[in-house]
């Protein structure tokens, strides 16, 4: 079972639109409420005072109390007709009327001319109350006001674009390039935009075209950021970053003014550099112009509107980075805009040494510590996830009062890292401890079969996160190119998991789901990403692109599906037929496992002889 990898890249963007969703609701709601109480009061206010100025037509009115100030009256009618033997409080009413002045003026008019006999009181004012019925009746508009704010703040109106470190206030970036372990052959790609930055007028008098756009392609954690950073830190001049994600929350039309600003602040203070991380949130291939989808096409064409519109004099320097290039949408990488892309890799074994190093510099290390073996052992880290063991590392060495971080502890942080924490406490059935032994075993007996494939290492059916157990392999040598063989085996013992819970209990688990997914992912990139199938040909194709199987068109992708399963099938069948033949073999490790929950290469090597 192998560690997993999950993507929290659209967290983010859904948040922003969450917010956006609830937002809006509370603003339509509280408009809702405000306008139907304001209509429904108006109606009833106006149908109570028609009827009250009949009612004083008609002279059934006894008394008239007002308050300074208030067109609040309080009216108490006549003990006739209808409410005729009424207590005093229940022939009073409240009416509110238009206008106090013209009211009062024509009521006086009424009384002089002894159409009706009405008496008039006048009440003296009670502040408090006054006060807080005036605050009650502004709160719609205190609300509304606080929402336009909010609306105003969002919309980036002196809202935050973009982080600046350095330039202006002199705050450089502290970054250098030899902060960047390994590397090398991007850093010198990279040194001549160092150079740009620095003497612009130099190369404008030259009539040379300053680069603008640079893409770094890499998973997280590969230093492109850094890198950038360094750029930056080298030149010493300002870095304005943002990340993509950040362009596309809120509103419709946020995200393209969002990226108008970040370029207006950048060409002041230019020369400097623009950080866009995960530009593929923005930058993925437009589509449909509907919602959420057009709201990044703005984004999206601001942005090359905004590469396109440099003047020659103005030196600024976009570098964005993004995992996922397939993603990106081709115009970003015309001319003008993107037109460099540095693929930023994984360390390499001695990349990952030069990283272990440099990240060690302020560490207290124990001198048993060989960086080139835990290089060794770490391939396919990143740097981010190699700074991370050395934390982790310095936290054990901590708890464990050692003087130094110890190899032990550098080991016992890769195992923390690989597949999670061990949860030596937790409670395992023995059905399940059994399962999980033949199934590693499964792993580790299959891969020594299979010549292309490294030494077992370590084995251990002590769960970890959420893998139930582990088969650690030795790594050699970091390998440029992968021949079809090796890659065969690789899914031969993925499958082995699964083949031995098949041979010896005849039953399957769960617990292969990840095996199998890596092993689909192998079959599917041998046949459309290497052109490795006999049958199909060396073309390249991408399964998941529409438009790619419109123009291969769909009998390919029925007989890619097949080839798919073909491969797995057999790489599944033949895990099953070495561990038939290897019986013995595969109970003696599974017998240890379960006895020691985790064997050595050594222990394990004892049941081949
Ligand atoms: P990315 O932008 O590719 O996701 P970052 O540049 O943010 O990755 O890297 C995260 C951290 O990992 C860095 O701050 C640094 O500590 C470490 N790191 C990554 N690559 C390297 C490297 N080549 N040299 C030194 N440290 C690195
Ligand atoms: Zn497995």
């Amino acid at each position: 079972m192998k560690k997993e990898n999950n993507n929290n890249d659209n967290n983010k963007k859904k948040n922003g639109w969450a917010s956006y969703l609830i937002f809006s609701i509370i603003t339509i709601i509280i408009i809702a409420f405000i306008s139907y109480s304001y209509f429904e009061n108006k109606k009833e206010e106006d149908l109570a005072y028609n009827e009250f100025i009949e009612k004083i037509n008609s002279n059934e009115i006894e008394q008239i109390k007002l308050t300074t100030g208030s067109n609040k009256l309080s009216v108490i009618y006549k003990a006739e007709g209808e409410k005729s033997g009424l207590e005093e409080k229940d022939r009073t009413e409240e009416v509110i009327v238009p206008s106090l002045q013209a009211f009062m003026e024509w009521l006086q008019d009424k009384i002089d001319s002894k159409k009706i006999d009405a008496k008039i009181i006048q009440e003296p004012v009670n502040p408090m109350l006054n006060i807080s019925e005036r605050l009650f009746s502004l709160l719609p508009t205190i609300l509304l006001i606080v929402l336009m704010l909010m609306i105003f703040k969002m919309q980036g109106f002196g809202g935050d674009n973009g982080k600046v470190y350095g330039g202006e206030e002199n705050k450089k970036t502290n970054v250098k390039f030899d902060d960047v372990a390994g590397l090398d052959e991007e850093k010198g790609e990279l040194v001549e935009i160092v150079d740009f930055l620095k003497n612009p007028e130099a190369y404008q008098k030259m009539g040379a075209k300053i680069p603008r756009g640079i893409l770094l392609y890499g998973k997280p954690g590969t230093g492109k950021t850094l890198i950038a950073k360094a750029i930056a830190g080298e030149a010493g001049v300002p870095f304005i970053s943002m990340s993509g994600s950040e362009f596309i929350e809120m509103f419709a039309g946020l995200g393209a003014s969002r990226v108008r600003k970040l370029f207006e602040r950048a060409k002041k203070l230019a020369p400097c550099i623009i950080f866009i991380d995960e530009i593929d949130a923005i930058g993925s291939r437009r589509t449909s112009n509907s919602g959420a989808e057009s709201e990044n096409n703005q984004t999206l064409n601001q942005l090359l509107v905004e590469m396109d519109g440099f003047e020659t004099n103005e030196t600024v320097i976009v570098l964005a980075a993004t995992n996922r290039p397939e993603m990106l949408d081709k115009a970003l990488l015309r001319p003008g805009r993107f037109d460099r892309q540095i693929t930023v890799p994984a360390p390499d074994l001695l990349g990952r040494e030069e990283i272990l190093k440099l990240h060690c510099k302020d560490k207290k290390i124990a001198s048993d510590v060989n960086f080139k073996e835990i290089a060794g052992d770490t391939s396919g880290f990143t740097g981010a996830e190699l700074a991370n063991i050395l934390n982790e590392a310095a936290i054990i060495a901590t708890r464990e009062k050692h003087e130094a971080i110890t190899k032990m502890d550098i080991e016992n942080a890769v195992r923390k890292i690989t597949v999670g924490l061990e949860k030596q406490n937790r409670v395992i059935s023995e059905k399940d401890k059994k399962l999980t032994a033949y199934h590693e075993a499964g792993h580790a007996v299959v891969s020594k079969f299979l010549p292309t494939q490294t030494a077992v290492k370590e084995v251990s059916i002590i769960p970890r996160g959420v893998a139930g157990g582990y088969t650690m392999y030795k790594t050699t040598e970091d390998k440029f190119y992968v021949s079809k063989t090796e890659l065969l085996e690789k899914m031969v013992s993925l499958m082995g998991g699964r083949a031995a819970e098949k041979i010896v209990l005849n039953e399957i688990s769960t617990g292969a789901s990840n095996d199998i997914e890596v092993a689909t992912g192998i079959a599917k990139d041998m046949i459309v990403v290497y052109g490795m199938s006999e049958e199909i040909g060396p073309i390249s194709l991408k399964v998941d692109d529409p438009y790619e199987i419109q123009v291969f068109g769909e009998e390919i992708t029925d007989k890619i599906g097949k080839q798919i399963s073909e491969l797995v099938e057999n790489a599944y069948i033949t895990a099953q037929k070495i561990l038939t033949e290897n019986m013995d073999i595969l109970d003696c490790v599974a017998q240890k496992l379960l006895e020691k929950e985790k064997i050595t290469e050594e222990e394990f090597e004892e049941c081949f002889k």
